[in-house]
């Protein structure tokens, strides 16, 4: 497999760093071909603006999701832009690595989304109408690759529990997962979480790295999170609401768009 893992976090000594390189040997090991998009070492531009649109006559008004068309149609988007998308059409697997900052990734890899997800590229892809919104949420440019997410957060795992007072882990990260990964067509594995991360000693590192290892192993056979297809034929088109006969059971919230296990 060839795998890209876009990595965020300042500080070369960090955690972060030490569970990026054991990711990256366990997956070298297994005979995968690794790339890692070291965001912050890369200096990333995090902000879009006007300069990320080169063509665009400096006067005219800046229409973000317009620009970005335009730009991937004309091949004219910036070449940092442009190199990151072609490692994500390299890979067939995408690895998003973070501290869980204030809820949710660090701002720099929210940009690096921002900047590279496209329109025509990662949204805007497939026939846009009253009987078809578009292919996403489980198609488009990345259907047939794989995603997943290494997160490490300071609060303990009960904290994310279904009752903890941070709200579930799989709520807080299902913007991501369903928004950002399944969105672009991608096969999404469940997150690999660690808590209660900055209390860590030797001990915990070496489980974590084993576990971690394991995953990075399984990484081609791990069920994926059973998110339901926008064109699959649950939802109506086009208010793309969840049919009512599949709210059964009581669940709501994010859950509504997994399918329950059988
Ligand atoms: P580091 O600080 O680098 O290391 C953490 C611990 O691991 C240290 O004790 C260190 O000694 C040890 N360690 C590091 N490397 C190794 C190694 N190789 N071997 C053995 N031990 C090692 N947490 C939440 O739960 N929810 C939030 O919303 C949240 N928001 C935050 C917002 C901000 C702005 C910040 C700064 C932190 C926030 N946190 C939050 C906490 C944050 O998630 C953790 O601090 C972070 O995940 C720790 O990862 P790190 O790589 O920075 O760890």
């Amino acid at each position: 497999m060839k795998v890209l893992i876009v990595f965020a976090h300042p500080e070369p000594g960090s955690l972060n760093a030490a569970l990026r390189d054991v990711a990256v040997a366990a997956l070298q090991e297994a005979g995968h071909e690794v790339q890692v998009s070291d965001l912050y070492a890369m200096g990333w531009k995090a902000a879009v603006d006007h300069a990320d649109f080169p063509a665009l006559a400096a006067q005219s008004r800046l229409k973000v999701a317009a620009a970005s068309h335009e730009a991937f149609t004309q091949d004219s988007l910036t070449a940092d832009v442009k190199a990151e998308q072609d490692k994500l059409r390299w890979a067939d697997t995408l690895i998003l690595q973070f501290p869980l900052w204030w809820y949710t990734m660090p701002a720099i890899l929210k940009g690096w989304v921002d900047r590279v997800y496209a329109y025509g590229f990662a949204y805007g892809v497939g026939e846009h109408s009253d009987r078809y919104w578009g292919n996403r949420f489980g198609e488009g440019t990345m259907a047939g690759k794989r995603a997943m997410l290494i997160v490490t957060a300071g609060g303990w795992a009960e904290h994310y529990g279904e009752r903890g007072v941070n709200g579930p882990i799989d709520d807080l990260l299902f913007p991501i997962n369903h928004g950002i990964l399944f969105y672009p067509g991608y096969t999404v594995l469940p997150p690999f979480v660690s808590y209660r991360v900055d209390r860590f000693d030797e001990a915990r590192f070496n489980q974590t790295a084993q576990a971690l290892r394991e995953r990075m192993r399984t990484l081609e056979t791990t069920p994926p999170i059973a998110f339901r297809r926008q064109n699959g034929g649950d939802y109506v088109i086009p208010t793309l609401e969840l049919k009512p006969d599949l709210e059964a059971g009581g669940t709501q919230g994010f859950a509504l768009h997994v399918t329950p296990a059988a």
